[in-house]
């Protein structure tokens, strides 16, 4: 689904991904874990289409497509999405209405016509009772005085409207007390499936206590240094990143 080979990424004349590699199947939960600073937030960016990074090598196929020409919009159109690890307040603007807004481009994109408002409704309420979000967060401006927990609950409640084929979620579990983490790691599982996968980037290994990835590896300074399976997380958790890099560099 989604192949990254030998990606060189510069922020503001820095240097930040170094020749990254990373191959993701449908049907798989990866997790990106690595030190601050590593790189990780800059890779879920550039996947997705955010302003500000400049590629300077490498490929990004999505589907066999190649998401370096596409705008950010035929990305999501796509199927690609990224839940922000500091989501954004948009005053002004309905909760309810951009989530219908955007599961309608997405129909638009695909040659359907708009939700029916009563199925919509149902689908809305359905959703939002899953994340243990009140009826009236619908009402409200996009994320605008929501808490920390509240609004990383809302990017998981667009995921769960908008189904997307590639779900990345930068440090989601960021901010969140023990039962806000297991609400949102109820729905990022729930949107587990075959034909989907799963980017989680992760500073803490607790997240994966509770969404459980095929794989998980290791990002340090712009490049993944160790790759295996969820048994590496804990043992990140126990010996550092350090361990790591010497073991790469040696
Ligand atoms: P991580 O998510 O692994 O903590 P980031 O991808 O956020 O790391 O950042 C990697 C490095 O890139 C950091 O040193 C950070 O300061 C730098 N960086 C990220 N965005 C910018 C920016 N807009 N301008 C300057 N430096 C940036
Ligand atoms: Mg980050």
């Amino acid at each position: 689904m989604l192949e990254v080979k030998d990606l060189h990424v510069t922020v503001e004349d820095k240097v930040i991904l170094k020749g990254l590699n990373l191959t993701i199947n449908a049907g798989e939960v990866h997790a990106i874990m690595g030190p601050n600073g590593a790189g990780k937030s800059t890779l879920s960016a550039v996947i997705a289409g955010k302003d500000g990074y400049e590629v300077t090598q490498g490929t990004i196929l999505f589907e066999g497509q190649d998401v370096l020409e596409m705008e950010i919009e035929e990305r999501a159109r796509a199927g690609l999405l990224l839940g922000f690890q500091y989501p954004i307040e948009i005053p002004g603007v309905k909760n309810i209405y951009l989530l219908k807004a955007a599961l309608n481009a997405q129909r638009a994109a695909r040659g359907e016509g708009e939700i029916p408002a009563p199925e919509f409704m149902k689908l809305v309420r359905e959703k939002s009772t899953d994340m243990k979000m009140d009826p009236s967060f619908l009402q409200r401006a996009v994320n605008e005085g929501f808490s920390g927990g509240e609004k990383k609950r809302n990017e998981i409640l667009q995921m769960l409207i908008l189904q997307p084929k590639l779900a990345m979620l930068d440090e989601i579990d960021s901010g969140l007390d023990i039962d806000a983490m297991k609400v949102v790691a109820d729905g990022v599982n729930s949107l587990r499936n075959a034909d989907r996968a799963i980017l989680l980037v992760t500073h803490y290994q607790r997240l994966l206590n509770h969404i459980v990835p095929d794989h998980v590896h290791v990002l340090v300074d712009g490049r993944i240094v160790k790759s295996g399976g969820k048994d590496l997380a804990l043992e990140l958790e126990e010996r550092g990143y350090d361990w790591v890099l010497e073991e790469s560099v040696a």
